[in-house]
């Protein structure tokens, strides 16, 4: 598999991938066209694994599970440190690749890159302090004694909007914890997560404990890992409609799972804000990765007060963006991952428009041979617009007028999703408050950026099921055992 890379100045031939990586070897094939989508051209093909290949996966990370399981943790942190610095060495050449795989924005990439090589520095700290638990029983019986132990191989599927960092949030505490994994990325951005295997390899990782694949045939291949008993464990980071198909999946043989699904953020911003702090905020809860984000802002609720002078800047922001390609040093927003999402895009800013919004900046679609939408801005946004309910994951900010505290918190949660919110206020008993009653999993006050490795990363109600990252994130993949021990 060659990365054409002649239009693109790519040059590091090291982290080109070469085919599956199952059990430690790569296996050249072929059947998945990687496309540039600031231009539309192919970047490389990478395999299309069947049901037979998934099924060595297992047989591979079942060989290695045994010996990985035993390894002592300092080992497996040293492994996970090792690979972190690795990542961060090739830092410039991976955010080169996330960038002309997915178009993201090289200062994007670069953030990227850095923000899922610590999932390895954390996890390599945590992978030495997994603890359990003693305690009497109130009766005086007898003792209870909890260990922890790795749950078992994992199934990990990851989305395309961020090729580096779903995958090591998941792989991290996988390996941390003790169980070895088959990585599923995402078939528009494989060649991250093949790249990052190599380094992987490099940092020592086992043959077996980490196997990749691609395939353009997820549902039955995805079914069949999911029905080996040897299969414990699902981790799935991706949109809340193929979530529920996994999740009725992985019930057949009561797999446990751990979902990352959409979200449809809330942006609440008070009268009594910082005007220039929160027109920031929003430009970062927005724009990062070009909107195409789980946590990006899309509801802008902002109250009457302050509501024009937060459209006139945000419009003015917005406006000044520098659209192109993803690679270009000077891009601020690339392009949307596919045509596909570009035309999602359109349709959900039409809606609105056709129900009375106005763009106050961009609106329609650039055209040309990638993939872009201009970043927008839409005001007087009805509720019942589509995009009040429907995840846009682009570069439009849709503003909605708001008078009262009661009002701004049933509107954020006018919604399936609980991922992310944010509040914008200079008394921080009210942003507490509103933050306490938007049902969510992650609030930012006076903020608009959230993740972190070191915290809990998740979303309640449709967003999703358990935490990544935290202290809590290797809990995840692993299994507490109960002892009742007498003496
Ligand atoms: P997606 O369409 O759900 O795909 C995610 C992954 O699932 C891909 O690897 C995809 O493979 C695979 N997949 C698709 N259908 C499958 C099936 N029937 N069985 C097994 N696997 C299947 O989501 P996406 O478009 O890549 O990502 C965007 C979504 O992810 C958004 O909704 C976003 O909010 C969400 N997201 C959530 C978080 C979070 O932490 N909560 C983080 C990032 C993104 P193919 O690529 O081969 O189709």
């Amino acid at each position: 598999m060659t990365l054409d890379t002649a239009f693109t100045g790519y040059a590091d031939p090291s982290l080109h991938a070469e085919g599956l990586y199952i059990g430690g070897k790569w296996e050249a094939g072929s059947g998945i066209p990687v496309i540039d989508p600031s231009t539309g051209n192919t970047l490389a093909e990478v395999p299309d694994a069947s049901i037979d290949d998934a099924m060595r996966a297992v047989d591979a990370a079942e060989a290695a599970a045994v010996g990985w399981r035993r390894a002592p943790p300092r080992q497996r942190s040293e492994i996970l440190r090792r690979w972190f610095t690795l990542m961060t060495e090739h830092a410039e050449e991976l955010a080169l690749l996330i960038s002309l795989e997915n178009g993201k924005a090289l200062a994007d990439a670069r953030g990227e890159v850095a923000y899922a090589a610590e999932f390895f520095r954390w996890y390599a700290e945590e992978a030495t302090r997994i603890g359990g638990e003693f305690r009497h029983t109130p009766s005086g019986a007898h003792n209870i004694l909890v260990d922890h132990e790795p749950i078992g191989i994992a199934v990990l599927i990851t989305p395309w909007n961020f090729p580096a960092a779903m995958a090591t949030r998941k792989i991290g505490p996988a390996l941390a914890a003790g169980c070895t994994v088959i990585l599923k990325p995402a078939s528009e951005t494989p060649l991250t997560a093949y790249a990052m295997a190599r380094l992987g390899a490099e940092a020592g990782v086992p043959p077996g404990v980490v196997n990749v694949l691609t395939t353009s045939n997820p549902g039955p291949v995805t079914a069949a890992m999911l029905a080996d008993a040897r299969v414990r464990k699902l981790s799935f980071t991706g949109s809340t409609g193929v979530g529920r198909l996994l999740l009725a999946e992985a019930a057949k043989s009561v797999v446990n799972c751990s979902m990352e699904l959409g979200g449809n953020a809330p942006f609440v911003v008070f009268d009594d804000a910082d005007l220039s702090a929160a027109l920031d905020g929003a430009m970062v809860a927005k724009m990062r990765n070009g909107g195409e984000a789980c946590t990006a802002a899309n509801r802008f609720y902002v109250q009457a007060g302050i509501h024009d002078a937060f459209v006139a800047g945000l419009t003015q922001r917005m406006a000044a963006l520098k659209v192109g390609a993803g690679y270009d040093p000077e891009t601020q927003c690339g392009p949307m991952i596919t045509i596909k999402a570009v035309d999602k895009i359109n349709r959900l800013v039409a809606d609105a428009k056709d129900r009375g919004a106005r763009a106050t900046t961009g609106g329609a679609p650039v055209g040309g041979s990638g993939y872009y939408y201009p970043p927008t801005v839409l005001e007087n946004v009805p509720t019942d617009a589509a995009l009040a309910h429907e995840e846009i994951f682009g570069p439009v900010a849709a503003i909605y007028r708001f008078e009262t505290e009661e009002e701004a918190i049933r509107l954020a949660n006018d919604t399936e999703y609980g991922l992310a919110a944010y509040v914008y206020s200079r008394d921080i008993m009210r942003a507490m408050r509103v933050g306490r009653g938007i049902e969510t999993g992650m609030v930012g006050i006076n903020r608009g950026l959230m993740s972190d490795p070191a915290a809990p990363f998740g979303g309640a109600k449709q967003s999703g099921l358990g935490r990544e990252g935290g202290v809590t994130g290797i809990l995840e993949f692993m299994e507490p055992k109960y002892f009742a021990v007498e003496f």
